[in-house]
């Protein structure tokens, strides 16, 4: 496929207008001269489109087809979100609009934000975030002034070795020493590392619940004492809260502070689909510190609060990305109490039958019952020379988004797979057949794997190569 620029013929226009029937105007940039400074394509219309559709034909995306990205929870996002994300009087709202002219958009950030807490048993919210991230480093911040309000200088954040690359690096960014905490047998964390790492210089233990094995931390209760007890506070990566929704809350775990992924969780569009979002949580005793403004109710009127003197200031402009709360506002009140339960109960039930269906086939490193993902390891087939990302690869020549593999790190050769509540049987069908076939071609025919996928525009890249020396050039 070409560039635009080389469909470029000199001269050739987009737009045809009528004769002019008011006088010519000189703009000050003379044609020729722009042309010349600024090699714009010259190209139809047609051309354009053409070149655009054909480019997006060559994408992945959750609506083309099954995307089992493990952790990343791409779910079906609704259209009715995106319906109501585009009215007018959201869309074109204006983030300096007067208090008063802006009472209909300040009136869904204060119930996100109570819906918010409902769902995760924690008192106050801000939505500042941007991602999962930034809500990590949020909530750390607020753990910072929490102890420094205390007069305690606590120097050190725990994180179980099985966590998301974005805790310990919140952490670092944080100016915490990051200690891991190894997880044990049953891919849970050791409680008696715990016991010896829990010092009393520990600021905070850092804990996804269902953490990224898709399991869920049975002893959540014996730990969050643990670190109460040594005054220490507990932060949940609420990432994984697709499969608990409705049905068990963090705050009731004994954590402190929460984030959630509204763009994996509440349905907005993410990867390439939109900007994210990541609400923190936080329990009574550190709302003080939540970022400025937050959105309070007087009466009937609502407002902007920025007198709050606690607070670590402000994270991001304005008031979080907007379009992305509507949508999670839309989704929640759309499904409703019995709605969301019901997401959470079909997400780990579509995977535990994938998982029962292919663990006999592929190693399954913790056999218990797993939340809404769980981790495969490709250990038998890498003895026949075959890795985890060749498995990954020929998925995409049977018409699947791969797996997410190599994450979890205490899992070798990790195929981590989520199917999400919005599949239905026939799909996850589909994907069983696929990956089973994928198996026995591993042992007949490996080469297939190897040089997979052949069905797609361009064939296996060379990953390091083409971050390092980009190729930007279509080769065909
Ligand atoms: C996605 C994810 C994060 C990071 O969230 P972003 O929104 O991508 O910044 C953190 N922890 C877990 C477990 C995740 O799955």
């Amino acid at each position: 496929m070409k560039l635009i620029f080389e469909l470029s013929v000199s001269g050739r226009e987009g737009a045809s207008l009528p004769e002019l029937d008011v006088p010519e105007q000189e703009l000050g940039i003379p044609d020729a001269k722009l042309r010349r400074d600024i090699p714009l394509p010259e190209v139809s219309e047609v051309d354009v489109v053409r070149h655009y559709t054909a480019l997006s034909r060559m994408n992945f995306g959750v609506d083309s087809g099954f995307y089992p990205l493990g952790s990343c929870t791409m779910k079906y996002n609704p259209k009715v979100n995106e319906e109501i994300a585009s009215f007018p009087g959201f869309k074109s709202a204006h983030p300096y609009q007067p208090e008063e002219l802006s009472q209909g958009c300040l009136q869904i950030l204060y119930e996100l934000s109570r819906d918010l807490a409902e769902i995760t048993g924690m008192d106050a919210f801000t939505l500042q975030p941007a991602a999962g991230a930034q809500g990590e480093l949020t909530g750390l911040m607020m753990a910072k002034a929490y102890f420094k309000k205390r007069g305690e200088t606590r120097k050190k954040v725990l994180v179980p070795d099985s966590a998301h690359g974005t805790n310990p690096a919140s952490a670092a960014l944080c100016g915490y020493e990051v200690v891991e905490l190894p997880s044990d047998s049953q891919g849970g964390v050791d409680i008696v590392e715990l016991e010896n790492k829990a010092t009393e210089d520990v600021a905070v233990l850092m804990l996804t619940n269902p953490n990224t094995l898709g399991l869920f931390e049975e002893k959540i209760l014996q730990i969050s004492e643990i670190i109460h007890e040594r005054g220490g506070l507990m932060y949940c990566d609420g990432a994984n809260m697709n499969a608990i929704l409705g049905i068990a809350r963090p705050g009731d775990m004994g954590f402190d502070m929460v984030h959630l992924n509204l763009h994996k969780t509440f349905s907005a569009p993410h990867g390439g689909g939109g900007p994210g979002s990541g609400p923190v949580g936080v329990k009574e005793h550190l709302a003080r510190f939540l970022p400025i403004p937050i959105v309070q109710k007087e009466g009937e009127r609502y407002f902007l609060d920025y007198d709050r003197p606690d607070s670590i200031g402000r994270l991001k402009a304005f008031y979080g990305n907007f379009s992305v709360l509507i949508k999670a506002y839309a989704y929640i009140r759309s499904l409703g109490p019995d709605g969301l339960k019901e997401v959470a109960e079909n997400a780990v039930l579509n995977a535990n039958y994938v998982m029962h269906k292919l663990k006999g086939t592929y190693e399954l490193p913790y056999d218990r019952i797993c939340k809404h993902e769980f981790v495969l390891s490709g250990k038998k087939q890498l003895a026949l020379g075959i890795h985890a990302m060749d498995i990954a690869k020929r998925l995409i020549d049977y018409g699947f988004h791969p797996p997410t593999v190599y994450f979890p790190l205490i899992v070798k050769e990790a195929l981590m797979i989520e199917p999400t509540e919005t599949e239905g049987k026939e799909t996850l069908d589909k994907f069983i057949e696929a990956m089973l076939k994928i198996a026995e071609e591993s042992e007949k025919n490996p080469d297939l794997l190897r040089n997979a996928p052949e069905t797609t525009p361009t064939s296996r890249l060379d990953a390091l190569t083409a971050a390092r020396k980009p190729n930007l050039r279509w080769r065909g």
